[in-house]
């Protein structure tokens, strides 16, 4: 990796670090899950509103270090107004980034593309999943009929 893509990454990632979107609490949720990754810390909470099978607004609340926080935050600003089927591609997508894949993440998705300078620092990488399988998680419970049940996923589980 060059060092002014790795220099952008990280303006990106302290961009949203310093000023997470999606803080600002929902009226009603949809789909809630909260998820934790035990060997950093972090902790998210993550609530969507739909309507009509698209993602109308997301609060994301996460305490942990910057690469959660803004992994979080990028989530907040990528999924807001995409159909639901979407977000799930794109969540799948993001995992198998992070996982090593090398995929061309489409422009239209943005700040995005910063999560894959993540990859290059492995003790990282369940800190920018964290945001992402909690939000996996929640959507598989509100298809099961279960979406007002929170549970605790936590990137220790399943590789
Ligand atoms: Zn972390």
């Amino acid at each position: 990796m060059s060092e002014s893509l790795d220099n952008m990454y990280r303006d990106i990632i302290l961009d949203h670090y310093r000023s997470p979107r999606g803080r600002k609490p929902l009226n009603k949720s949809d789909i809630t899950s909260n998820g934790v990754n035990p060997s950093c810390g972090d902790e998210i909470s993550i609530e969507v509103e739909l309507d009509d099978g698209m993602v109308k607004d997301v609060h994301v609340d996460c305490r942990g270090c910057a690469i959660s926080v803004a992994s979080g935050s990028i989530l907040a600003e990528v999924i807001k107004g995409k159909p639901l089927a979407e977000v799930k591609r794109i969540a799948q997508m993001v995992r198998r980034v992070l996982k090593g894949e090398q995929m061309d993440i489409p422009d239209e998705l943005g700040d995005l593309d910063a999560l894959q300078g993540v990859r290059y620092f492995p003790v990282r990488i369940k800190c920018a999943l964290l945001a992402w399988l909690t939000l996996m998680e929640g959507i598989k419970n509100h298809e099961n009929g279960h979406g007002d049940v929170r549970t605790i996923v936590s990137t220790e589980d399943g590789e």
